[in-house]
């Protein structure tokens, strides 16, 4: 399989050169995770799969009707939008066009459903997380021996941002970049980050730079997204 990475801003202001798009990741040029610019749209994919509905994942969600996307693509989500689309929702795995696809229930939002995608092509797979803070323990085998995971990075600290909701204990918000890597190097040699949080925009490079060498310190490779970034999934390092 052959990624290309449309976009790596999070929900945030700043942007700069490499790091302008909201999430978008372009898979043998059919299969679309995320629709977070209109834009994205123009590379004419079949399916596309949306981990959740805030805006930067799905940009239409808080438009008219008239703004809705208009795409010969089926377009799935883990719920409906208010507005009237033509989006129909994924709670179970199928199979298009030759790739197998996993939607995995993940913690992200109080206020709306979220999920992960395995994605499955002959012996090659990923994982493709959205925005997270946790993924249930009895999800964790589906995952297993992945060539890559692709998840965020909008916050550097331990810890991330999470909240926990006084009344349900719902945890909610996203994790931090040292727990991400904690949770996903049990199962995959190579963790890509995009979404980036406001801390990466005052010093890209040493942000790339503090990203790698975390990566090292608990053995793992940690790649560092940017818009436009093309990964073949074959020529990953498995060890
Ligand atoms: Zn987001
Ligand atoms: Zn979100």
């Amino acid at each position: 399989m052959k990624i290309k990475i449309l976009g790596t801003r999070g929900e945030i202001e700043e942007s700069s050169r490499y790091h302008k798009n909201h999430s978008g990741i372009l898979v043998d040029n059919q299969l679309l995770l995320d629709l977070g610019e209109k834009a994205f749209l123009k590379y004419r994919p079949k399916w596309i799969f949306i981990t959740h509905l805030h805006p930067d994942h799905a940009y239409f969600v808080r438009r008219k009707k008239e703004e809705q996307p208009s795409t010969q693509a089926q377009i799935y989500a883990p719920e409906l939008p208010l507005v009237k689309s033509s989006v129909r929702i994924l709670d179970k795995q199928i199979a298009v066009g030759g790739y197998t696809i996993i939607p995995i229930p993940t913690h992200h939002s109080k206020l709306v459903k979220s999920q992960a995608y395995l994605i499955k092509k002959g012996k090659q797979s990923f994982l493709y997380t959205g925005d997270l803070v946790w993924i249930n323990k009895e999800f964790h085998p589906l995952f297993d021996h992945v060539d890559l995971v692709i998840t965020e990075a909008s916050f550097i600290r331990k810890g991330g941002m999470i909240r926990r909701d006084e009344k349900t204990h719902e945890i909610f918000g996203h994790n931090g970049v040292p727990n991400l890597i904690d949770l996903f190097k049990k199962y995959t040699k190579n963790i890509l980050f995009v979404h980036f949080g406001s801390w990466f925009y005052q010093n890209p490079k040493a942000a790339k730079k503090k990203l790698m060498e975390m990566g090292k310190e608990k053995e793992v490779r940690a790649l560092v997204g940017y818009d436009g970034q093309e990964i073949e999934i074959s020529k990953l390092k498995k060890v």
